[in-house]
């Protein structure tokens, strides 16, 4: 029997509340399989830990890390600790030396979810965002001089290299080409961006010469937000830099019906390093300790850790369990308007699993 060793950061805010979840659900999966089970760690790293220690994570952290299959991930930030330092503190300080450099963020309208576009039902909406996830805006290149002063400069210098954008664009296309309507379009915004991001186009137009087989087109970050809105059967895999991705993701999450529902990957494709799965959404101090976080944003994100793995038919086990669960308006948590908590979600996906008679 195959134990995967499985590193758990819960981190901040619901994100103890949902990694719990998460970990009962794996464990309720790994006795449905039993071909397989985990063995999880976890890691008290976050914003406690740096209010008592002044750091997020031990200073050999990646290394207590570096040997397991897979990370799930929690949230990072607290509303007493400047959000710029959490993030690179630890969330960023995991996925760059990591070399994460693929974030992939799916988005459906899940069974029994309404989304806010009117007329939008399931199958008009099956997306998947890639982020390029090292680099661009998030490289971490500036400075801020004259601190006060009048003369006070500041600069955010985002940075694109021809290998990362040429290993973002292939990993996209490869992923386009995976899927039926072997569509992808890349999102640029080269017109006022007249150096990176022209780069960025022919860099793309390159790749695509690699897959023949794939439709792409190109659409400028602003121009995108309305296609998504308006023309979303129009849309199936879509690459974007680090900032748009972040916010295009954002957008999509809520056109498929809550943060709450949306998972994303952090993948180290080469498999060097382990990669990272979790949730969208962040810490959500509006309603931490009150039992009612969504926790299918986590247990999304375990079916993408469990493909990573390599164990396809558990994870499709476990998205049809969440689909089960989701259709069931009176296991909707509040975010999605019900009443139902994060106990009895998860409660009812673990039921679910049991109760799934697929070989
Ligand atoms: P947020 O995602 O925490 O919350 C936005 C809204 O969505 C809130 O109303 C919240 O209640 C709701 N929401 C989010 N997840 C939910 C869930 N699982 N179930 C039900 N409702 C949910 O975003 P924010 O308020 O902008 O950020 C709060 C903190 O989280 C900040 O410190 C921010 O930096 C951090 N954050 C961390 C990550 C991460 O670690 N990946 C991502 C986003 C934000
Ligand atoms: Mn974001």
């Amino acid at each position: 029997m195959t134990t995967y060793k499985i590193a758990a950061i819960p981190g901040d805010g619901i994100g103890g509340e949902v990694i719990s979840a998460g970990v009962e659900v794996l464990h309720a999966l790994a006795k449905r399989e039993a071909s397989f089970g985990f063995h999880v760690d976890h890691f008290d790293w976050g914003s406690e830990r740096y209010k008592k220690t002044g750091a997020f994570m031990p200073e050999n952290g990646r290394e207590l890390i570096a040997g397991h299959d897979a990370i799930l991930f929690g949230s990072a930030g607290a509303p007493d600790v400047p959000d710029h330092i959490t993030l690179w503190g630890l969330r960023l300080a995991i996925c760059q030396p990591f070399d994460q450099y693929a974030n992939v963020r799916p988005t459906r309208i899940l069974p029994g979810i309404t989304s806010p576009l009117r007329a939008v039902t399931g199958p008009e909406l099956d997306w998947v965002i890639v982020r390029e996830n090292s680099e661009g805006e998030y490289a971490g290149v500036g400075g801020r001089v004259h601190r006060g002063l009048p003369e006070e400069a500041a600069t955010d210098v985002s940075m694109f290299t021809r290998a990362g954008v040429a290993r973002i664009m292939r990993f996209a296309f490869r992923l386009a080409q995976s899927r039926p309507r072997k569509l992808l379009t890349v999102v640029t915004k080269s017109n006022a961006q007249r150096h990176a991001m022209v780069m960025w186009d022919e860099i793309a137009a390159e790749v695509a010469a690699e897959f023949p087989d794939v439709t792409w087109d190109k659409m400028l970050v602003d121009a995108m937000t309305m296609r998504m809105v308006l023309r979303p059967g129009s849309i199936d895999t879509v690459v974007a830099t680090n900032l748009h991705a972040d916010i295009l993701s954002e957008l999509a999450a809520a056109l498929a019906g809550s943060l709450g529902i949306a998972p994303t990957a952090n993948l180290n494709p080469e498999r060097k390093f382990p990669s990272m799965f979790e949730p969208i959404h962040g810490s959500a101090f509006d309603i931490m300790g009150k039992g009612i976080a969504n926790p299918v944003g986590t247990f999304w994100s375990c079916v993408m850790m469990l493909e990573h793995l390599g164990e396809a038919k558990a994870a499709a086990r476990l998205m049809r369990a969440i689909e089960r669960v989701t259709a069931d308006p009176s296991l909707h948590t509040p975010d999605l308007g019900g009443k139902a908590t994060t106990a009895q979600v998860t409660a009812a996906v673990c039921n679910a699993l049991l109760g799934d008679n697929t070989a």
